[in-house]
């Protein structure tokens, strides 16, 4: 197989565990992904062993692959790239867009001088991993030097001249065997509900949580910088919801928002959490015994609150009907976690659009032996991008389509 090469659309635990699966078989990889670090949103989760035990979230396995892919030769990575056209004649001929790229990673140390020195927040970004390559990235929409040059302080004081602020964009031509789309899911947007997400500041998402958790270990109200005494997480914000014809259950948030809860109450004690919910839904290996356990710790009301509404010291009302009596109860809470599902790719129509592919009803990709994994076009899928899973099943998915891959190698050689 060492002279056949798979182009792959998006390194998220999809994209990065098939590319790791198909050097292994001795096959190329040209890794496109479009934003400047790779890992995708799983990149961003916290680990959530409690008690020195691992909870089997997954989190570490992206990590994994991240170091793999980013050591192995044989995989090429194009970070802040996309695929802009795909033709097929025989072998898959792809034009690649490479935004430009301002900070040289071959030259960059992670000495971290250009994100202190920057005097804009958010101007230049940090990957979530240790092992990302490249460590930093320019934020085109707040760098000042590229909105009028009036800055260049993290190219003028880089001691190992990795930054040009003037760089072009450039287009390769990419020739391949086979296409992997990989290009995962779109985390659902809540400010269409009437829960006041991005109205009141202690209002935020479960992917806010898991970030604020990787990055400072603690939860703390972006209001004001206090612990909250209390916290409700709100299940099911974007999944099965018939308003907006999202009926599928996105099968991850409960066990994820559940792993927080008691990582939460390990490590702030004094925090009061209830956690209101339709069904949970279990995920991962030895789930049934931690759902036990995490019921003596967390309060669980099986109802989805009504409206929220901020009250005094920006705290929250939070209206809900009782599952028993069928009274309307009211509670005040210091924080909201909102647990957002999985939602179909921002991308998926252009995708599919450039691969002359059909997207489910939907919006995911079809997969298994539907469009996308039909045994001859060549064209593959993993991962999200057909619909709602877990870390493991994304990465169980990634491993198929390598092997699928290779049958269809083998089948057009012949
Ligand atoms: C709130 C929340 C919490 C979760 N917690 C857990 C958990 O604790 N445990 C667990 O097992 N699972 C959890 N999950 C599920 C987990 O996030 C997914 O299983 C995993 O991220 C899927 O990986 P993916 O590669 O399919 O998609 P993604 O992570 O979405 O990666 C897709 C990648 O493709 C890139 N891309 C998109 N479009 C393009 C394009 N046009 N060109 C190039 N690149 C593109 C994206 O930038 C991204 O990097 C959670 C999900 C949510 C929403």
């Amino acid at each position: 197989m060492g002279n056949k090469n798979v182009l792959i659309i998006g390194g998220g635990t999809a994209g990065l565990s098939a590319a790791v699966e198909l050097v292994n078989l001795d096959i190329h990889v040209d890794l496109v992904e479009k934003s400047d670090f790779l890992g995708g949103h799983a990149i961003g989760y916290t680990c959530k062993a409690t008690r020195n035990t691992c909870v089997k979230c997954g989190a570490c396995m992206v990590e994994e692959k991240l170091k793999d892919t980013i050591l192995h030769p044989k995989i090429k990575i194009w970070t802040g790239s996309r695929v802009q056209e795909v033709s097929k004649n025989g072998r898959f001929t792809a034009k690649i867009h490479c935004k430009p790229k301002y900070i040289d990673p071959h030259k960059c140390t992670n000495c971290r001088i250009c994100f202190d020195k920057c005097p804009v927040d958010g101007a230049i970004l940090h990957g979530f991993s240790k092992n990302n390559i490249p460590f930093y990235a320019i934020n085109e929409e707040l760098c000042l030097y590229l909105k009028d040059k009036s800055c260049g302080l993290c190219r003028d004081e880089c001691p190992e001249t990795a930054i040009n602020l003037d760089p072009k964009a450039t287009e390769y031509i990419k020739e391949a065997d086979a296409v992997l789309v990989a290009a995962g899911f779109h985390p659902f947007n809540p400010e269409d509900k009437p829960y006041g997400y991005h109205r009141f500041q202690n209002v935020i998402t479960s992917l806010d949580l898991e970030r604020m958790l990787k990055q400072v270990g603690r939860v703390k109200r972006p209001s004001d910088a206090t612990i909250p005494e209390r916290i409700a997480f709100i299940q099911c914000v974007g999944s099965r919801d018939s308003k907006l014809n999202h009926l599928w259950c996105s099968k991850v948030c409960c066990g994820s928002a559940l792993r927080m809860a008691r990582l939460l109450k390990e490590r702030q004690p004094d925090i009061d959490i209830s956690f209101f919910y339709i069904d949970v839904q279990t995920f991962g290996k030895d789930f049934e015994q931690f759902y036990k356990d995490v019921q003596e710790e967390v309060r669980m009301i099986r109802a989805i609150p009504g409206d929220i509404y901020e009250t005094d010291r920006q705290k929250l009302k939070i209206n809900f009907l009782d599952n028993n009596t069928h009274e309307t109860l009211e509670e005040i809470f210091d924080l909201v976690v909102l647990s957002i599902g999985i939602t179909p790719g921002k991308d998926n129509g252009e995708i599919a659009e450039l691969l002359h592919l059909k997207l489910a009803d939907s919006g995911f990709f079809k997969s298994g032996a539907e469009e996308a994994s039909a045994p001859n076009t060549g064209i593959f899928s993993a991962g999200t991008i057909s619909g709602a899973m877990s870390i493991p099943e994304t990465i169980a998915s990634a491993g198929k389509a390598a092997r699928q891959i290779v049958k269809y190698f083998r089948a057009n050689d012949s």
